[in-house]
Formats: C-alpha cells, sequence, structure tokens
C-alpha cells in the first residue's frame, strides 16, 4: 500500500484517526497491511490526508458515576489495632452497585450485583459496555477508587475494560486549587450549600444485611444503597458543573469533536473564546491564557498559537 491508498483507507475510518496512533497501527495490522515500507512521514501525511475532510461533529459521551463496594471479610484473634495480611483476607471486594449518568441525558442509571448469588459478575459486565463506551469519565476520587475497582473487576473476570479511559476526578483537580478543611464529597457538598449527601443512617449495618442479611433484609436494604448511589450521581454531576470554572482540563472537547484545538474551549467545544491574560515563563516563553466567554473555563495555548488565529 503506497501513502497515497493509506490515505484513501483512512478517509473512511475517521473513528481510528482520532484515538492516536497506536489504535492506527493495530487497524493496520488488523487490515494485515504491513507497515514495512512505509515511513513514518508517509503514515503522518496520510493521517493529515484523512483529517483534512470535514468531519461530521461527533456527539461526546461523558459518563459521571459512582459505585457501592462490598465489605471485605478477614480472619483476626481479636480486636484492637492490628496488621491485617493478605492471608488472613478471606473475600475480595466486589461492585454492589453501580449508577452513573450521561452528560446531558437527565436519567441517573443504576444495576445492581446478582442478590441471589451475592456476585458481580452480570453487573461489571453490563456496566462495562457504558464505561467503555465513553470518552471521559467524571467522578469524586474515581480515579484512586472507582475506576481501579472497575479496571479490577474486569480483569478478574477476564472482560475488556478502557484502562487508559480519559477521566475527570474531580477531587483530584479541586485539591489542586482549592485548601480545604476536607475534600469529602459530603464536606464538599455542604460548603458549597448544595442539597448534601445522604448520609448512611444504618451505618454499616446496610452492608451487613445486603452481604449476609435474610433475602428480607437484603432486599430492603439494597433499596436503599441504590437511592444514596443514584443521589450521590446527582450530586457529583452538580459539583462537577459548580466547580468546573475554576479547574484544569483533563481533554480537550474541541480537538475531540475535530476543531481547531487553538480556536476552542476545551471544555464546551465552543469558539466564544478570548484572552484572558499574557504571561512569561522564566525562560522568557510568552504564554496566552484565554478563557470561553460561556462556560468560563480557562485554558493556556502558545503565544505562535495565538497570533495565529489573529
Ligand atoms: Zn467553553
Amino acid at each position: 500500500m503506497n501513502k497515497k491508498e493509506l490515505g484513501k483507507f483512512l478517509e473512511n475510518k475517521p473513528g481510528y484517526l482520532k484515538k492516536g496512533s497506536n489504535t492506527l497501527i493495530e487497524l493496520l495490522a488488523e487490515r494485515g497491511i504491513s507497515l514495512v515500507g512505509l515511513t513514518q512521514s508517509d503514515v503522518k501525511q496520510a493521517i493529515r490526508q484523512g483529517l483534512s475532510k470535514p468531519r461530521k461533529s461527533k456527539k461526546i459521551r461523558m459518563l459521571t458515576y459512582d459505585i457501592e463496594t462490598s465489605l471485605v471479610e478477614a480472619q483476626l484473634w481479636g480486636s484492637g489495632k492490628q496488621y491485617v495480611g493478605h492471608d488472613s483476607i478471606i473475600t475480595e471486594t466486589q461492585i454492589i452497585t453501580v449508577a452513573w449518568k450521561w452528560i446531558g441525558d437527565n436519567e441517573v442509571k443504576h444495576l445492581k450485583w446478582n442478590m441471589k448469588k451475592r456476585n458481580d459478575r452480570e453487573l461489571v459486565e453490563e456496566f462495562l459496555k457504558e464505561y467503555n463506551s465513553a470518552d471521559m469519565v467524571i467522578g469524586w476520587n474515581n480515579n484512586s477508587f472507582d475506576n481501579k475497582i472497575v479496571h479490577s473487576r474486569a480483569m478478574k473476570y477476564g472482560l475488556e475494560v478502557n484502562t487508559l479511559v480519559k477521566s475527570y476526578d474531580i477531587m483530584r483537580q479541586a485539591k489542586k486549587v482549592f485548601r480545604l478543611p476536607s475534600y469529602s464529597m459530603a464536606y464538599v457538598s455542604r460548603y458549597l450549600g448544595l442539597a448534601g449527601k445522604l448520609s448512611y443512617g444504618g451505618g454499616i449495618k446496610m452492608w451487613k444485611d445486603i452481604q449476609w442479611g435474610t433475602k428480607k433484609s437484603a432486599k430492603k436494604a439494597m433499596k436503599v444503597m441504590i437511592a444514596y448511589n443514584v443521589q450521590d450521581v446527582a450530586l457529583t454531576e452538580e459539583i462537577y458543573y459548580k466547580l468546573r470554572p475554576y479547574l484544569g482540563n483533563v481533554i480537550h472537547m474541541g480537538a475531540l469533536q475535530g476543531k481547531n484545538k487553538t480556536l476552542t474551549c476545551p471544555h464546551c467545544g465552543g469558539d466564544h473564546i478570548k484572552l484572558h491574560k499574557t504571561s512569561v515563563t522564566a525562560a522568557g516563553t510568552i504564554q496566552r491564557t484565554m478563557v470561553c466567554k460561556d462556560d468560563k473555563v480557562k485554558f493556556k495555548i502558545s503565544n505562535t498559537a495565538y497570533l495565529k488565529q489573529l
């Protein structure tokens, strides 16, 4: 295949280009196209040819989600402060419930584990369809917790999961710019004067009922857990919108939609942007901070890129 043919081939596969060159190479391998003889600049040029055609603005899928996980059982000699080694652990973390909402949709959806088997396999299988199709996932502490649990459960069952998912962890982003007495979601929602997180009145009992209770008590506790889970997702989204103008960017929505990255907002992809501030680094490089007039999100671009668009 020469570069002209490759360019033609790529024109019909715009989705693959967006995801980067790894996917491109995978695609070529999948189609039995040898990379031998194709130089890097051939591929680059072919990609440019493929991209020169205007791309239809695709709907960006952003997923807000939250999971509730099971208690892990361990065998102990007694109470008191102690170290629990791995050989004392007898069960593993499972996902009891997951709730999610696609940004732009009104509905918060949820799944619960198999209550008869007290097992999350079906939940994980089902939820991965959503998770893997997201352009970005949004959560509270999800980089350290939720995402990794989802990845672990997928790995446990040998299922495919997008471990390289773009992720907007609101707590992590907030820690970069705010100093607050607490970074728990309950505290931050209170700080913002929002309705607030429902608190688990029954404490650990809800988990005990779900995991080891009678059928009746498990069913009752499950209803409560789902209500909390759904409420948390709604609250996560609310906090996301409140904090978003102050926080940094994880993806570039404009570029994701195939638009010029220096002329569009990384958050909404819109082009109502203006110069906010000009700064200079210690090395003397001029930087421009732009701001989106619609959502007040700020982002930096190089001076060269700024001058080009004037
Ligand atoms: Zn914007």
